[in-house]
């Protein structure tokens, strides 16, 4: 008796990777490229425990590029407001780290 090959394994991943999409909007959060199946995406992800108001509700969007950047601007125009320190909403807002 034979199992799955290592190549059937890889195909069915990729297969899964192909078929992810936003959650908004449905766009495929996987591209193909020289071959290799990449996945860029963002996520909005919360668990609420006891001491919220949604105890018990986990919350997940997987975001397109553009999807996730309209849900940064919405809460980046939040952040303006509400911050006193408009010098703390810069052009970096939500970003940790830049990697080149
Ligand atoms: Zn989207």
């Amino acid at each position: 008796m034979s199992g799955p090959t290592i190549e059937s394994v890889r195909a069915s991943i990729q297969d899964h990777l192909k078929q992810l999409k936003c959650s908004v909007c449905g766009e495929a959060l996987a591209k193909e490229i020289d071959g290799k199946i990449l996945v860029e995406k963002g996520e909005l992800h919360a668990e609420w425990g006891y001491a919220s108001n949604n105890d018990g509700v986990v919350h997940h969007l997987d975001l397109c590029e553009s999807c996730f950047h309209l849900a940064l601007s919405t809460l980046k125009s939040r952040a303006v407001k509400t911050l006193d320190d408009d010098t703390a909403v810069s052009e970096s807002f939500g970003i940790e780290n830049h990697i080149e």
